[in-house]
């Protein structure tokens, strides 16, 4: 799979529609100290379903929609889009991914227009091994986080990189029923 565009609104600092475009390769995000370049990858991250306000750096997931400024005031949605194209196949094929926040709504996920679970979505990026945790996206201190992991958890980084994990979720998801 491959990512080619990420659009996003009222997420974060990023009140007003943002639309990046993707190119192939290594993509590297500069700018000065608290212009949004985190925000960018949480951005990319939450859209694949993560859940965890804590590595969203908020306390609650709602901590994600544009909180306002003196100049600005806070908004009621967040909404992040990833167009990817999934490669492999006979065909490449499109793939629209769109994940929605509002206010005292929680959290509502569609895959090329139609209503999905968030764990479908969860699976659909393990499968691609591209999801939420993956090492695909080197976020701020993780380099650091990969020499001073522990071996349990360099295995699990490991997996993710070999593009197993999907297989784990399904696993656990067969072994519940
Ligand atoms: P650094 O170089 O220090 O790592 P950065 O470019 O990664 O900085 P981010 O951490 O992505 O910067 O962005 C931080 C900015 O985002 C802060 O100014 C913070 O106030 C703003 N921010 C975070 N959440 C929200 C929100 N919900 N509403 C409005 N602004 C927000
Ligand atoms: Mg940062």
């Amino acid at each position: 799979m491959r990512i080619k565009r990420l659009r996003l609104a009222g997420f974060k600092s990023f009140v007003d529609a943002a639309d990046l475009r993707i190119e192939p390769g290594l993509t590297g995000i500069v700018g000065p100290n608290g212009c949004g370049k985190s925000n960018l990858l949480e951005a990319l991250r939450w859209a694949m379903g993560e859940n965890s306000p804590k590595s969203m750096r908020g306390a609650g997931m709602e901590d994600v929609i544009f909180a306002g400024t003196e100049s600005r005031p806070r908004r009621d949605f967040a909404e992040v889009q990833i167009l990817a194209e999934q490669t492999g196949g006979e065909e490449d094929e499109e793939l629209e991914v769109v994940r929605r926040i509002e206010r005292g709504a929680g959290s509502a996920y569609r895959i090329n227009g139609r209503d999905v679970r968030a764990k479908d979505v969860a699976l659909l990026f393990a499968d691609a091994a591209t999801g939420a945790h993956s090492p695909a996206l080197v976020s701020q201190g993780r380099i650091s986080a990969v020499i001073a992991a522990k071996p349990g958890e360099r295995r699990q980084m490991l997996e993710e990189a070999a593009g197993i994990s999907g297989l784990h979720v399904r696993r656990r998801d067969a072994e519940q029923r």
